[in-house]
């Protein structure tokens, strides 16, 4: 699954490609991929003008000048692929697997876009992936979206916000707090174990034994590191790969996360694994003390 870097990397690259793209044709071989009518499709879809590119939370926007968007969902397999006709620009981001270079549409192709002189492709292997088309104004309404919490990055999102929120989980683990999607956005396992790291807590300490200046440098690292990861490429768990193709470099600068058995890079004791919140939790135990 892509954490908040790793699709917002998606985003950017997208952005940079789409805006002012008209969309000439759809195809889709697989209704739940792509589940809009022939009707909407060709009413919003089919003529209209890509507007801007988006993200919320772990879920792609592309708005049209119909008032209509493309919500994509990439969940665990889910690709996107742009590719001139001519070859000279081509753009992947998602799962990296030969799809990204190789010739399109593969067997693992869901929905393909004609645009102007280009095609844009959604691919899928194991299509647990979506994209719906849907009013703009709806999207808000969404389940997803009326749930979901701040996004961690947001100019308006600050430490005093970011403990408030935190405070909702009081009687839970930290790290399972900083995974819960519906208090804050895009925050998945690689960015909860480096953060915690980062602030010197360990996963397991209930949020309301952490005192706040404890939360409050929390906060700092965990946006230090979601910053790195975006321009960085997104990190290469799961094989996620930026849109140009290349594989996203964070891991290499993780300082805790998959180095188990590793020094600490900052006491030298040697990085354990254990389980937290049902996750693979990577701590220093020297760094990260669980304090009763
Ligand atoms: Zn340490």
């Amino acid at each position: 699954m892509p954490e908040l870097p790793e699709v917002e990397t998606v985003r950017i690259g997208l952005a940079n490609l789409l805006p002012n793209q008209k969309i000439k044709a759809v195809w889709s071989d697989w209704s739940k991929s792509f589940p809009n009518s022939q009707a909407d499709i060709e009413a919003f879809l089919i003529g209209a003008k890509i507007t801007g590119v988006r993200r919320r939370a772990k879920v792609l926007l592309i708005d049209l000048d119909t008032a209509y968007s493309l919500v994509i969902h990439l969940k665990m397999t889910g690709q996107i692929v742009f590719r001139s006709d001519d070859d000279q620009l081509r753009f992947g981001a998602g799962h990296p697997n030969e799809s990204l270079i190789g010739r399109l549409p593969d067997k693992s192709t869901r929905v393909v876009l004609t645009l102007d002189g280009a095609k844009l492709f959604f691919n899928d292997q194991r299509k647990f992936g979506w994209m719906r088309l849907m009013p703009t104004v709806e999207i808000e309404n969404l389940d997803f979206f009326k749930k979901v919490g701040p996004e961690p990055l947001a100019a308006e999102f600050t430490a005093t916000h970011f403990i408030e929120r935190l405070h909702r989980r009081k009687n839970t683990t930290i790290k399972a707090a900083l995974l819960d999607q519906t208090v804050i956005a895009g925050i998945g396992n690689i960015y909860a174990d480096e953060s915690l790291w980062g602030a010197k807590i360990h996963p397991a300490q209930r949020v309301s034994e952490i005192p706040a200046a404890k939360l409050k440098t929390l906060f700092s690292e965990m946006q230090y590191v979601l910053k790195l990861a975006i321009e960085k490429g997104g990190s290469t768990d799961k094989n996620y790969v930026n849109a140009e193709g290349k594989r996203g470099s964070y891991m290499s600068f993780a300082r805790v996360f998959r180095r188990e058995n590793l020094p600490c890079p900052r006491c030298g004791t040697t990085i354990i694994k254990s389980r937290v919140a049902g996750r693979g939790t990577h701590t220093c135990p020297a760094c990260q003390i669980l304090t009763k």
